[in-house]
């Protein structure tokens, strides 16, 4: 296996460089490699950085789909997890089904869109709901479930996705902080913080929360930087709550809508020792502009919001967190994915607190732009 700190200097330019090993990169990585590309993935720290957005051992995989751009790409990332899955040895994704409900969700149009797109779901009365989930969820309103839905191990999944891409002959560049990409002839000169460089063909930047930082300092037109979105970079928190009592069953994930508010919840997994139900606001953390900005820290105020929240809405879980952390989200205005490109530079941006579902399948996007090979949908090319 070819990992290390990357110590040699190369005037050997190779296909392509991945700069950043989260979920984004690590899928694009993967992909080239697999297609024979010659590949080194770049990341300052190490794949599936604690810094960044896809550390940890759980995310949300739903269904719920408004939007049938996203409902499509779902279904075709499906196979991408057969096949990750099948390489990685052991399962990547719990299916634990996902209760949809609050006053400011549209769980009656979701369900319209199960119908069309042939998602297995059940809507429930608020009765019904309170019969089948009230010792665990009390919404009060109608519950939309639909059992395919479940929790993804995002750490391992970028890990799997690593190791594939180091088995097609990838390299794995660790603790490589990419401070500056100059042209150099018809390629890249890649340089370092710490000076090593390498020289490459095309750049594939998929650094997550350093994105907005890094974006200057590519040597891209400003009418391609222009039409990009503005990318928001939020500091997120997230708290473990134990179960009342050891669920026979992992618990279901929820996204419940109130008050101007979305809270998800799902089973922490590994990283709450598996004992407890991982509960978050969704975009409820503080806007810090890029990720070198993160500080960690989480409010009193906010800690308690999420304790109201579980005290009055979750019967089955005991108010007191005895776990938090935070990460990073990357949001555009419209929550679309930016994958896009000029000449030989590629930037990959896909979280809005929505992109880990499409882990497999963000590098077959990535990867057939980078190459030609193929096209991503046209409102993810803003340049265009
Ligand atoms: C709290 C939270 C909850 C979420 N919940 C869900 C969910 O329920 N369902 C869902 O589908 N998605 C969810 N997401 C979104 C999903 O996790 C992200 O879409 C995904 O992790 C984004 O990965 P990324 O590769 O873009 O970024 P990252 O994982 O941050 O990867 C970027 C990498 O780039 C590296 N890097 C940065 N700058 C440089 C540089 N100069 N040189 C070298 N390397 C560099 C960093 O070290 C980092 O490893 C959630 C995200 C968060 C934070």
């Amino acid at each position: 296996m070819k990992n290390g700190h990357g110590t040699t200097n190369t005037s050997d330019a190779i296909d392509f460089a991945v700069i950043g090993a989260g979920i984004a990169g690590a899928s694009t990585a993967w992909r080239l490699a697999q297609a024979g590309h010659s590949v080194a993935l770049l990341d300052r720290d190490e794949p599936a950085s604690a810094a960044g957005s896809s550390h940890g051992s759980a995310r949300i995989l739903r269904y719920g789909y408004a939007d049938p751009l996203y409902a499509r790409l779902l279904a075709e990332a499906e196979t991408g997890w057969a096949e990750l899955e099948t390489a990685h040895g052991s399962p990547l994704i719990t299916r634990t089904g996902c209760v949809d409900a609050g006053e400011g969700h549209d769980t009656t149009r979701l369900a319209e869109v199960f119908t069309e797109t042939g998602v297995e779901h059940t809507l429930f009365s608020p009765e019904e709901a309170a019969s089948r989930f009230g010792d665990r969820f009390a919404f009060g309103t109608e519950a939309l479930w639909h059992p395919r839905a479940g929790v993804l191990d995002a750490q391992s999944t970028v890990h799997a996705m690593v190791r594939a891409a180091v088995e097609h002959s990838a390299t794995l560049l660790t603790g490589w902080e990419v401070a500056s990409v100059t042209r150099r002839g018809a390629g890249y000169l890649i340089t370092a913080a710490d000076g090593r460089a390498l020289s490459v063909r095309h750049v594939v930047v998929a650094a997550g929360g350093w994105l907005p930082r890094l974006l200057g300092g590519l040597g891209l037109p400003t009418s391609f930087t222009r039409a990009l979105p503005a990318f928001e970079v939020r500091q997120e928190s997230a708290f473990h709550f134990p179960y009342r009592e050891e669920p026979a069953e992992p618990w279901p994930t929820s996204i419940h809508m109130i008050e101007g508010m979305i809270v998800y919840t799902l089973p922490g997994g590994r990283d709450a020792g598996y004992r407890g139900q991982k509960v978050a606001e969704f975009n409820g953390g503080p806007v810090i502009g890029d990720a070198s900005r993160q500080d960690g820290r989480i409010t009193s105020e906010h800690r308690q919001r999420i304790v109201d929240y579980v005290g009055t809405f979750l019967p089955g879980l005991v108010p007191e967190p005895y776990a938090e952390t935070t990460c990073l989200f990357t949001n555009t205005p419209d929550e679309d994915f930016v994958i896009d490109t000029h000449e030989s530079i590629t930037v990959v941006s896909a979280c809005s607190g929505h992109g880990g579902k499409f882990a497999p399948l963000l590098g077959t996007l990535a990867a057939g732009l980078a190459t030609g090979e193929r096209d991503v949908p046209a409102r993810f090319r803003p340049s265009r």
